[in-house]
């Protein structure tokens, strides 16, 4: 389906970014993997998804609080494979304590990974994407771009501007090829929902079996985990010419969290 086509998913060497850029991969799009690790850990993961998937896989440390890393990351990917088609958004960072409490370093390094980098790198790809007239943005926000939850100021403002850069970026586009469109995760088991599990085991001094319970039955009422790889059949169909119309939409994979 994305045979010919490139894709850059940002923040895609663990969780959600991992799954996205594999589901791409499945389907054929080569692929410019992105984020932190070791450098075999990330060079034998390029090298298992170029065999797996039979695509062109490259990867970058690009560092995506860095504002002239992500612009370079689409130049690095272009080189690399020829063309940007598809941007997954997807890199991103969580701090949690109360605003008056929020440490301002804290605040800039979510602002600049999980929003500013979107910014920068749509504006760096969607020039060879206007040259083609088709390309597909899809950011990751979260269920945290459409309702709050406290401790957590600099996600919830990040994830919401995430959204909202989101529908510009589709109304500015809509009369081409390019769309975009965000999607709104609730819980997924990764590294990084581990750590807040570890922190509520810590808190409420609970085993690890009852802490994930407690996390879940919180926000989601289906009492499950999305998983990595139904976010990545998401980005698969808004890549698809079946999405060719939807544009500046914010899509919940959340087991009814925004439901209630
Ligand atoms: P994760 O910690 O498993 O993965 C984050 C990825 O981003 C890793 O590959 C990491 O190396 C990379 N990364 C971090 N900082 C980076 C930087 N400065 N430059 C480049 N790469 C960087 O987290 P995840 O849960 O898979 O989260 C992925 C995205 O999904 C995030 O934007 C997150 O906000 C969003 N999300 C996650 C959940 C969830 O429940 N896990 C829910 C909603 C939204």
């Amino acid at each position: 389906m994305l045979k010919g086509k490139a894709a850059v998913v940002t923040g895609s060497t663990s969780g959600i970014g991992l799954g996205v850029a594999r589901a791409l991969a499945s389907v054929g799009a080569d692929i410019m993997l992105n984020g932190f690790g070791e450098p075999q850990e990330t060079e034998s993961l390029r090298a298992s998804f170029a065999e797996e998937f039979g695509v062109g896989v490259a990867y970058s440390a690009a560092d995506m609080s860095r504002p002239e890393q992500a612009r370079g990351l689409i130049e690095h990917a272009t080189k690399e494979l020829g063309r940007v088609d598809v941007l997954v958004n997807n890199a991103g960072v969580q701090f949690t304590a109360a605003v008056e409490e929020f440490p301002v370093e804290k605040w800039d390094q979510v602002i600049a990974i999980n929003l500013s980098a979107a910014f920068h790198t749509i504006a760096a790809a969607l020039p060879q994407m206007r040259t083609r007239n088709w390309g597909r943005i899809i950011n990751v926000a979260s269920t945290h771009g459409l309702v709050a939850s406290t401790h957590k100021a600099a996600y919830v403002a990040a994830k919401h501007g995430l959204i909202g850069l989101t529908k510009v970026v589709a109304l500015e586009a809509a009369t081409s090829r390019i769309t975009c469109n965000a999607i709104c995760p609730g819980w997924v088991l990764t590294p990084m929902v581990q750590k807040q599990i570890d922190e509520l085991a810590a808190r409420d001094r609970l085993d690890p079996d009852k802490a994930r319970e407690k996390l879940l039955a919180g926000k989601q009422p289906s009492l499950q985990f999305a998983t990595a790889d139904q976010i990545g059949m998401l980005a698969v169909y808004l890549a698809s010419e079946a999405a060719a119309e939807m544009r500046g939409a914010g899509l919940p994979v959340d087991g009814g969290w925004l439901a209630q």
